[in-house]
């Protein structure tokens, strides 16, 4: 198969960069690996949003690379435009968090509009393709080997983009990078997303981003429950920053309020043991029937459970909750009226957020001949040059180094890669 731009994966980044690639003439090859398009964006709530102002993200993000940042707030408004000149149905702008704003869609819609128009334009999609591996020509990628149930396909093209959704799939890659309790985690995403284009990529060279423990996702309701991804959204705990959140040996361990929400707190959950917490709140809080009364039953020390609980309570009543280990600086509400209530949940992976490192174009870059991607490195001028793989772009989960451990929206990220990256390549 030959084509001059190839796109590995056909969810939100991909489709975006085979669009953006086809309307600029290319001839467009998508190879994705699921027995569908649209990955992780056709399971989503579909609200491609982000920032409003690039100061926000200075204020609100304390890791990430700034650049890149702006990128996505900047380029968000043209993106939506641009979605819904090619036949994607968004509803008005919406305001969310007091930072935010957006345009609801719909994940299978967005795939379907999205796929409609490359094919329109020319553009072939291939599904149950996944790439293997990237093939190198004098040092520059100029396509890749792909294997699916019926064998290899080897496709050549003078532009590859990877756009494989992050590496949230891969049991071995988790536990390396992101926390020893990896085979605990709940997958709250598409299930082919391995990290194949992060592996690929450091296969030929590519450089990697800081932060590659950092991901996106929620806690969910903790085994024995079992649900599909029709019930993702319904599973997850987002009330978590007004909780109280206890590890397995009754303690807490994060300021649940941290951050720009439940994903944060949902990291650092995914750092204690069997990547568990009991979210414990009162009817204050409460504004749905979750009840568990067996934190005993579920294995926690009722005893440090209610030591925990009244230094928190004697601290927020006091008005101090910034002194206490952890600290807990926002969400001010004691575990006071009952009845009271406990849910066990567990740490989920929505999309990891290290990845390949890539320059402002999307263009992946040589570790051998670029500097450091740490964000605070300095060295004098002449010694800071980054130097591109010649052919290799990526896109979506894919890169990066965006947003570290707080969150700016997951389409967004991938709509304005995916853009850039179609139309650079
Ligand atoms: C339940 C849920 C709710 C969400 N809600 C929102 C929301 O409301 N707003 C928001 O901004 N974000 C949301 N997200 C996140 C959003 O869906 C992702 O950030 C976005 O889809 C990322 O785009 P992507 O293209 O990088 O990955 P994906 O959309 O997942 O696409 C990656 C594609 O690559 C394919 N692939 C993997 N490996 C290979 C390979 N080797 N070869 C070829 N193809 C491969 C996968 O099968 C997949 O189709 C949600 C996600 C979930 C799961």
């Amino acid at each position: 198969m030959a084509a001059n731009v190839l796109v590995l994966g056909g969810g939100m980044a991909g489709l975006c960069a085979a669009l953006a690639a086809a309307e600029r003439g290319a001839r467009v090859l998508v190879l994705e690996k699921g027995t569908r398009l649209g990955g992780s964006m056709a399971l989503s709530n579909g609200i491609v949003w982000s920032f409003s102002r690039t100061d926000d993200v200075r204020s609100r993000l304390r890791e990430g690379n700034p650049a890149l940042q702006d990128l996505v707030v900047e380029q968000l408004p043209a993106g939506m435009d641009w979605l819904v000149a090619h036949g994607v149905e968004l509803q008005p702008l919406q305001h969310y968090f007091g930072y935010g704003h957006g345009r609801p869609a719909s994940g299978p819609q967005l795939a379907a509009a999205l796929g409609d128009a490359i094919r329109q334009r020319g553009g072939e999609l291939v599904t149950g393709a996944g790439l293997q591996q990237l093939v190198v020509q004098d040092g520059a990628v100029t396509g890749a080997l792909a294997f699916g149930a019926d064998g290899s396909v080897e496709a050549k093209a003078r532009s590859v983009i990877l756009a494989t959704g992050g590496f949230q799939g891969n049991a071995e890659l988790l536990a390396r990078y992101v926390t020893p309790y990896a085979q605990h985690l709940y997958l709250r995403a598409n299930p082919c997303s391995t990290g194949d284009g992060l592996i690929a990529g450091m296969g030929v060279g590519a450089a990697t981003t800081p932060a590659l423990d950092a991901f996106y996702g929620h806690a969910m309701s903790a085994p024995p429950a079992r649900f599909g991804a029709d019930r993702f959204q319904e599973m997850s705990h987002k009330y978590g920053p007004m909780a109280v959140a206890i590890n397995l040996d009754g303690r807490r361990f994060a300021d649940e309020s941290a951050g720009t929400g439940e994903e944060t707190l949902n990291i650092a959950m995914a750092g204690q043991r069997e990547a568990t917490a009991a979210y414990v709140f009162d009817a204050d809080t409460a504004d749905r029937p979750y009840l568990a009364d067996g934190m005993r039953a579920w294995g926690f020390p009722p005893r440090e459970v209610m030591r925990s609980l009244r230094e928190f309570n004697a601290a927020i009543t006091a008005g101090e909750g910034g002194s206490l280990t952890p600290p807990r600086r926002g969400e001010p509400h004691a575990v006071a009226r009952p009845p009271f209530t406990a849910a066990l949940v567990r740490a989920a992976i929505t999309f990891t957020c290290g990845g390949l490192g890539v320059d402002l174009d999307m263009r992946v870059l040589r570790r051998a001949a670029s500097v450091t991607t740490l964000p605070l490195a300095r060295a004098p001028a002449d010694e800071m040059h980054v130097t591109p793989v010649p052919g290799l772009f990526a896109a979506g989960c894919d890169v990066g180094g965006i947003s570290g451990r707080s969150y700016m929206g997951g389409l967004a990220q991938a709509l304005v890669t995916g853009r850039v990256a179609g139309t650079q390549a």
